[in-house]
């Protein structure tokens, strides 16, 4: 039976939460507070269980090991506080007991060399997100006038959403082909003089925290269009910081995402060098060699607050940056208020073509 871990108050026993406020552990029964770094010793102990080198090499990383009993499918855990069983799926790191609504934490997800390197704890709380919803609804001209009112939030949940940080050099040699063209006319001619260049740029870029998502849950454009995530403030993992919110383990491993890093890596790499080749009419990139050296995986938590809605019988996800606020999720779309809408711009436009004819006539 892999282990569960729970943060009992030393005044009264209650089960200690991370309050994203006051960015310490508080106990919601009698309001006692805690730093998070004095709870540093109980992970001391998840540490050391298996050796997990201080850098990881995602060529030479196997981070998926289980242990017997966690290998399939759904795992079953006894509640510390009423022995209620909870039973969650192989990815499920952090939860609360059904029963009694205690926040647990599965150590065995969180161990060795499954161990978190980094997490960027809770700012903003579930009230915030909330509020973020209602502000997301606001002046959206084409949207139901009854999902405002008829919607009905199913959840709200704060969860820990794994991540992988690729460090890179990126080593470029790029040649383009570009040209000036100069244009002039006399009595007798017009000229045209078109000059061609060879430009050669070459150089190296670091790349330090390329996020990509380890979690298949989730879909990928949702969590990317939460970034940025300020990386300045992350810290050391510890496991006090998902006391009290919902924490998945990856189930997608730093050599299925290091693909879309490096994607996105000679992407950046290839707009960054573009745009120091200026004062050109045009610029072509001829040949682009870029060699990626040096590459590093990074295992993080990021805060996440998902959202589900149901209306007329369909599913809508929303989700907020639990550090910034920053919020996405697509909203149904009123199809008679938008050819409405059409109506208007393309008549609007014919108003203008038919005014514009008329004028030309008149002259
Ligand atoms: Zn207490
Ligand atoms: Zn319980």
């Amino acid at each position: 039976m892999a282990e569960l871990m729970e943060y009992k108050c030393p005044c009264c026993g209650g089960k200690m939460e991370f309050d994203s406020s006051l960015q310490k552990m508080k106990c919601p029964f009698c309001d006692t507070e805690f730093e998070v770094e004095t709870l540093k010793s109980y992970d001391e102990v998840l540490k050391s269980s298996e050796a997990a080198p201080d850098e990881m090499t995602w060529q030479e990383t196997p981070r998926d090991e289980w242990s017997g009993e966690e290998a399939d499918g759904m795992s079953v855990y006894v509640c510390n506080s009423c022995g209620g069983e909870i039973v969650c799926d192989e990815t499920t790191a952090a939860t609360h007991c059904p029963f009694c609504g205690n926040p647990v934490i599965m150590t065995g997800r969180l161990k060795g060399a499954l161990r978190p390197d980094y997490v960027i704890p809770f700012q903003l709380d579930k009230e915030a997100a909330k509020a973020a919803f209602a502000r997301h609804l606001k002046g959206k001209t084409l949207l139901p006038k009854a999902f405002k009112t008829d919607h009905h939030i199913d959840e709200i949940k704060g969860v820990y959403v794994p991540f992988w940080l690729f460090d890179t050099d990126s080593n470029a040699q790029i040649t383009y082909r570009a040209t000036k063209v100069r244009v002039w006319s006399d009595s007798r001619y017009n000229y045209t003089d078109t000059r061609h260049y060879s430009v050669t740029r070459g150089g190296s870029v670091r790349f330090e925290h390329i996020p990509v998502d380890g979690c298949s849950k989730i879909p990928n454009d949702l969590t990317e269009s939460l970034e940025p995530f300020d990386f300045t403030k992350a810290v050391d993992f510890q496991t006090a910081y998902l006391s009290g919110y919902l924490a998945d383990k990856y189930d997608v491993n730093d050599e299925q995402c290091v693909t879309r890093a490096n994607e996105r890596v000679r992407k950046s790499t290839e707009s960054e060098f573009q745009s120091t080749v200026t004062g050109y009419q045009s610029v072509r990139p001829e040949s682009v060699n870029i060699q990626l050296t040096n590459s590093k995986a990074k295992y993080a938590l990021f805060p996440v607050w998902l959202m589900t809605t149901t209306w007329n019988g369909q599913h809508y996800l929303f989700a907020m940056n639990g550090q910034t606020g920053k919020f996405v999720g697509n909203l149904p779309c009123d199809m008679s208020i938008y050819f409405k809408w059409l109506a208007c711009i393309t008549g609007g436009v014919c108003a203008a073509l038919v005014l514009l004819c008329y004028l030309i006539w008149l002259l």
